[in-house]
C-alpha cells in the first residue's frame, strides 16, 4: 500500500486543492492532506479550521485522511511511512521554491520521493493568498473555494488578513 502526503497551509483549501487531493487520490492508495502548523505565518484560520475544513471538503474521498504536523517534513514523513510527497505546480513561479524543497528533503532523507501534478487550467491563478485578498476587498469569490470555506471566510471577516 502507498502513502502519499500532500502538505501545505491550505489557508483556506481551494478548489485547485482539492482538484489535486481527488486526482492524486485516484492514483494513490491513501493521501493523506498534511497541515502544516507554522507559527511563524499568521493565518486567516487556526490549524484546527484548516483541518475542520479539508475534512469537510473530503468527506466523500474515502482513501483521504487529514492531519496536521510541526517542525520538519521528513520527520513526519519517517513517522507516519510516507512513500511519496504530492505537491501541486501552477506556473514556472512555483517551480524555484518547490525545486529546492523537494532537493533539501531528499538531501534530509534520501528515500523521500516528492511526485508534481500539474495544476488544472480553471485554476491555475488560483491561490489561497489571491483568494484572502479579494474576499477582503468583499470581491465574489463563488467558485474559487468551496461553500463551506466562504461561510467560515464570512464569520471570521473581523480578522484583519
Ligand atoms: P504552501 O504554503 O506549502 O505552498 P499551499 O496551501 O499554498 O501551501 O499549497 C499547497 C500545495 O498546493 C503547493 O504545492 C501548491 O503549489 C499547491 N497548489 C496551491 N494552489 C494550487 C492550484 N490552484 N493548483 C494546483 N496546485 C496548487
Amino acid at each position: 500500500m502507498k502513502i502519499a502526503l500532500y502538505p501545505g497551509t491550505f489557508d483556506p483549501v481551494t478548489n485547485g486543492h482539492i482538484d489535486i487531493i481527488k486526482r492524486a487520490s485516484r492514483l494513490i492508495d491513501k493521501v493523506i492532506v498534511g497541515v502544516l502548523h507554522n507559527p511563524a505565518k499568521k493565518p486567516f484560520f487556526t490549524v484546527q479550521e484548516r483541518i475542520d475544513l479539508l475534512k469537510a471538503v473530503t468527506s466523500n474521498m474515502e482513501n483521504v485522511e487529514v492531519d496536521s504536523f510541526s517542525g520538519l517534513l521528513v520527520d513526519y514523513v519517517k513517522q507516519r511511512k510516507i512513500d511519496v510527497i504530492i505537491r501541486g505546480l501552477r506556473a514556472v513561479s512555483d517551480f524555484e521554491y518547490e525545486f529546492q524543497m523537494a532537493l533539501m528533503n531528499r538531501k534530509l532523507n534520501p528515500e523521500v520521493e516528492t511526485f508534481f501534478m500539474m495544476t488544472s487550467t480553471e485554476y491555475s491563478y488560483l491561490s489561497s493568498s489571491i483568494v484572502k485578498e479579494v474576499f477582503q476587498h468583499n470581491g465574489c469569490i463563488d467558485g474559487l473555494v468551496p461553500d463551506v470555506v466562504i461561510k467560515a471566510m464570512e464569520k471570521n471577516n473581523y480578522k484583519i488578513i
